[in-house]
């Protein structure tokens, strides 16, 4: 930019214009800062770094009042969490679950550890629902973080999105490092919220080579966010295989069977009404 751009750039700026090309803000309020790396690796397409700030953040939609808040689980499904007992729960070490239940929810026991469903499935369906603290505290990826780590080693984001950013990849219902949702359809802090989440597990040929990516089909509060993404690999952060910040790639053949994990990140995020069914896929082809 040469120097009459500069300050004619500054001068516009005093009086809130703005020139084409340059970030459109409102004048009363200064440009907000967005959380996020571009000391890390880029993304597969070149475009945007792992947690890439300037990643663009998905536009958001109110979403209908309901949706599948409280839908009964259907007759082939699991009941994982109706309120009360965590007996179909267990730490991450195999020992039993400690989070705080109360009335018809569970809360993360914050430094605690995750829990884990002692069961396992192939290519399921599940539903569940989620509310971050109200009043909310922190911001960022410190603003109501829990996850759905699926096998502990897929996360499905779980963060108190509404009126707060962070990097796009890492916000509400974000493929956590490779996908941010197609839309940001959070509800307010403290208000229930639905994941109906429809996953298909990774599978390997017998040599141990990855023929199917893991591929998941997420609605949040009724919106689609997500549809038929396959995954890179695992996302980072969560487990040994990809480090946070670091590019996400699969890990070792494991069982198509994978066990359902919400994450402790530390705040208080509750859950209820959690039931999963498979999907049946293949058996009536
Ligand atoms: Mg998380």
């Amino acid at each position: 930019m040469n120097k009459t751009r500069f300050y004619l750039r500054i001068l516009l700026a005093a009086v809130g214009a703005c020139l084409p090309g340059c970030a459109t803000h409102s004048p009363t309020q200064p440009a907000e800062k967005i959380e996020g790396f571009t000391d890390t690796p880029m993304e597969p397409g070149g475009k945007w770094h792992v947690h890439d700030p300037a990643r663009p953040q998905p536009q958001m939609v109110t979403p209908g009042v309901a949706f599948s808040q409280g839908a009964p689980a259907p007759s082939d499904a699991e009941l994982l969490f109706g309120g009360g007992s965590l007996a179909q729960w267990e730490t991450v070490q195999g020992k039993e679950a400690t989070w705080k239940t109360r009335n018809d929810f569970m809360e993360t026991a914050p430094r605690g550890g995750g829990i884990r469903t002692r069961g396992k499935w192939a290519d399921f369906q599940l539903h569940l629902e989620w509310a971050s603290p109200n009043p909310p505290a922190g911001t960022g990826q410190g603003r109501g973080n829990s996850g759905i780590l699926i096998n502990g080693m897929y996360e499905i984001q779980v963060l108190d999105s509404y009126n707060d950013r962070t990097y796009a990849d890492g916000q509400a219902a974000a493929i956590y490092g490779q996908s941010p949702p197609l839309v940001n359809a959070c509800k307010p802090p403290g208000e229930w919220q639905t994941y109906d989440i429809l996953f298909e597990s990774p599978r390997w040929n017998d040599k141990g080579e990855l023929i199917r990516k893991a591929v998941a089909t997420v609605l949040h509060n009724g919106v689609v966010v997500q549809n038929r993404y396959e995954f890179n690999g695992c996302t980072d952060g969560i487990s040994d295989v990809v480090p946070w910040r670091t590019l996400s790639k699969y890990p070792a053949p494991h069982s198509p069977a994978v066990f359902i994990q919400l994450q402790d990140h530390g705040n208080p995020v509750r859950f209820r009404n959690i039931w999963i069914r498979s999907m049946h896929l293949g058996e009536n082809s």
